[in-house]
């Protein structure tokens, strides 16, 4: 039961392939975030679930039904878009009501409705100004509001909150997951920030190119990505990767070797996160010296871009300790930190 899409393909009719047999199966009340680059299909997913895009091939199901020919407005689903559209003319209170007014309802429970969405969205006191005295943030819990004042099943978010300032951003983001689990429904949010996609799912579905690349807890998602593009997508800054070969548990790309027990011989592209490199004596075993180039100051953490030859990498570093240009980084990286991928698939290697 749920929601699922089944083999949904999008081809625009000027040729261009959206979406490609994605097939993607989640749980009602949960928390789901479309995380990808621009042009990787997020929209066209979302537009094809709420029917305001006919797919080209495959299914919509929600709860068993098949709902692909369905109308929107008979398919339960409340949407927030990041060009949200208030009507201008109308009081916050009227924006809010107008979905129930839409349907039908009595005066009574509109006016009860209305009160209870705006205080969970802490807009109470704004009921009775028009959307132009609102502020960005105020405005986009307007949009929200509206989207969710109907209690309808499944409310979709497509970057709802990209076009609020960065603190905005950061309040939003834990209200809607405070929204979340005080309405207990389906949340569809699309995103291209990571870091979003890390903080409010309960389940992340990675897509590239209009196919689904990973599907699974953000925590797994973060600690063993699908694939290389998956593991430089996901995590700020992106994981390091090298190309080179393994051989007998030893990796070796230009410039450098270290131990990579449990991959098969071959070419690969190794992989480490910037947060699991260690930083050791030159003295210690399977020691690598960089370069120090770039230091950027990221409280409590501290960013070191250093350089070996021909391979950079990002170091993620806590302490106190003062890094200067041109000084010798000893490197370590621990066997249980490393992600390998095929060199020319990047699937992961298991
Ligand atoms: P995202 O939301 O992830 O940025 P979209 O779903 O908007 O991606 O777009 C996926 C691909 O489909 C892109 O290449 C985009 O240019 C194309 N596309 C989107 N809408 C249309 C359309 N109406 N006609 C033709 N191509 C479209
Ligand atoms: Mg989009």
């Amino acid at each position: 039961m749920g929601i699922v899409f089944e083999g949904i393909s999008k081809i625009f009719p000027d040729g261009t392939a959206a979406l490609h047999g994605l097939d993607l199966e989640f749980e009602t009340g949960e928390f789901i975030v479309l995380l990808g680059p621009s042009g990787s299909g997020k929209t066209t997913a979302c537009r094809v679930l709420a029917g305001l895009e006919d797919p080209t091939g495959g299914r919509i199901l929600v709860d068993g039904r098949d709902v692909t020919q369905l109308p929107p407005r008979l398919r339960g689903i409340g949407m927030v878009f990041q060009n949200y559209a208030l009507y201008s003319h109308k009081t916050v209170y009227e924006n809010i009501a107008y979905p129930l007014r839409v349907r039908k309802v009595g005066r009574d429970e509109i006016e009860r409705s209305v009160k209870a969405m705006a205080d969970l969205l802490q807009i109470g006191r704004y009921l009775h100004r028009k959307p132009g005295q609102l502020s960005g943030g105020q405005a986009q819990r307007v949009a929200v509001a509206r989207a969710l004042v109907w209690q309808p099943d499944i409310c979709l978010m497509d970057e709802p909150l990209s076009n609020l300032d960065a603190l905005l951003r950061l309040h939003m983001r834990t209200e809607l997951k405070r929204l979340h689990r005080e309405l207990r429904k389906t949340f569809v949010f699309v995103t291209h920030d990571q870091e979003e996609a890390m903080t409010l799912a309960t389940r992340v579905a990675v897509l590239r190119d209009g196919k689904l690349v990973q599907f699974d807890t953000p925590q797994t998602v973060y600690r063993k990505p699908a694939t290389r593009f998956v593991a430089e997508f996901m995590g700020r800054p992106a994981m390091n990767t090298f190309d080179g070969t393994a051989s007998a548990g030893v990796f070796t790309a230009a410039g450098f070797a270290c131990p990579a027990p449990g991959f098969s011989d071959g070419p690969m592209t190794l992989g480490i996160r910037p947060e699991q490199i260690e930083i050791v004596d030159g003295s210690a075993p399977d020691a690598i010296a960089f370069e120090v180039d770039v230091v950027e100051l990221v409280e409590p953490d501290i960013l070191i871009f250093a350089r070996r030859g021909k391979n950079a990498i990002i170091v993620r570093a806590g302490g106190d300790r003062h890094y200067d240009h041109g000084a010798l980084l000893h490197l370590r990286f621990p066997p249980a930190a490393l992600h390998g991928f095929d060199a020319s698939t990047g699937q992961r290697l298991p």
